[in-house]
């Protein structure tokens, strides 16, 4: 049997385990996800001896996404770009890091990149740096703003990223948020203002920023609707919750892992399912 985990802390309310077993499962394999809780004083040994076991693949959730990087022995271009990894793969007697949030990200705003030409991203943390990365990658996006309570993280942020080409990047404080005269295709909170057990608020009113057409993307998934994405639903907005990039970002480390895409029934009963295990 194949085995493969998560690491991270906390890890109690982690669906990968749930994601990942119902898809070896799905497709006949003889593999097994486990969950491996490291706390922060025991990262070293415990990385050390998880690559000196038989796990042959690991996730790695907060807060331990950077932290690893040292630990592998090959990174992708894309973790490079990054400076982060969600998926790491035992090749031959070697290790290799992965970032595939940014794919997971992507993945449900295909059937929109054609109209998305200015986005306004809220926030600056470690996920902020995937989302960047992937809008990046959209081909008509012409415009970023990106605002963050700390404007000094989201300056750091984009200055990984240039240069931009084309592309137009604007960095502000919430401040600016308030008297805000622009209008987006495309806004994203990555932020964890809304997130349950955080505060339950918004950042801003997503009519002040949007027209008709404005997609607005909540990375949070617990609650499946923040008070942000509420909002929007209510103006008739196009809203999309983190549980799609959550799936997808699995999916796309299990591909890595095994070479294969998740079953039909697997993606089904992922969102048909896993709603109801949130709310
Ligand atoms: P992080 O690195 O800790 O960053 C947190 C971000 O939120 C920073 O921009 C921080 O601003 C901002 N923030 C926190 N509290 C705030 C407040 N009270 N007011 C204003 N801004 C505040 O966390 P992360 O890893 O980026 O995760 C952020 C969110 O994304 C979480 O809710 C997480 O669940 C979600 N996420 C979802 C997925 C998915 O697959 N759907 C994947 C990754 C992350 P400062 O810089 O000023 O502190």
């Amino acid at each position: 049997m194949q085995r493969f985990a998560i690491i991270g802390h906390p890890l109690k309310h982690s669906f990968s385990p749930l994601i990942h077993n119902r898809a070896f499962a799905d497709l006949n394999m003889d593999a097994h996800y486990e969950k491996i809780e490291i706390a922060p004083e025991e990262f070293e040994r415990e990385v050390e001896r998880l690559k000196n076991s038989d796990i042959v693949g690991f996730n790695i959730t907060i807060p331990y996404k950077e932290r690893i990087i040292p630990f592998v022995d090959q990174l992708s271009a894309e973790a490079v770009k990054i400076g982060a990894l969600n998926t790491v793969k035992k090749v031959g007697d070697q290790w290799h890091g992965f970032n595939t949030d940014w794919i997971g990200f992507l993945r449900p705003l295909e059937k929109f990149s054609s109209s998305i030409k200015r986005c306004l991203l809220l926030g600056a943390g470690g996920a902020a740096r995937g989302v960047f990365f992937a809008l990046l990658r959209l081909p008509e996006l012409q415009h970023i703003v990106i605002s963050n309570r700390t404007r000094r993280r989201a300056e750091e942020l984009v200055n990984q990223f240039r240069p931009f080409g084309q592309k137009t990047i604007y960095v502000s404080g919430f401040e600016y948020l308030l008297n805000m005269n622009e209008r987006f295709d495309l806004i994203v909170n990555t932020t964890s203002v809304g997130m349950s057990g955080h505060n339950q608020t918004i950042l801003l009113e997503p009519e002040r920023v949007a027209h008709s057409k404005t997609v607005v993307y909540d990375l949070i998934y617990n609650p499946l609707k923040t008070i942000l994405l509420k909002r929007a639903e209510e103006r008739g907005l196009t809203t999309i919750n983190g549980l799609p990039m959550l799936i997808y970002q699995a999916e796309e480390a299990f591909k890595i892992w095994t070479g294969r895409g998740f079953a039909e029934k697997t993606r089904t009963y992922l969102f048909d399912e896993l709603p109801g295990l949130i709310e």
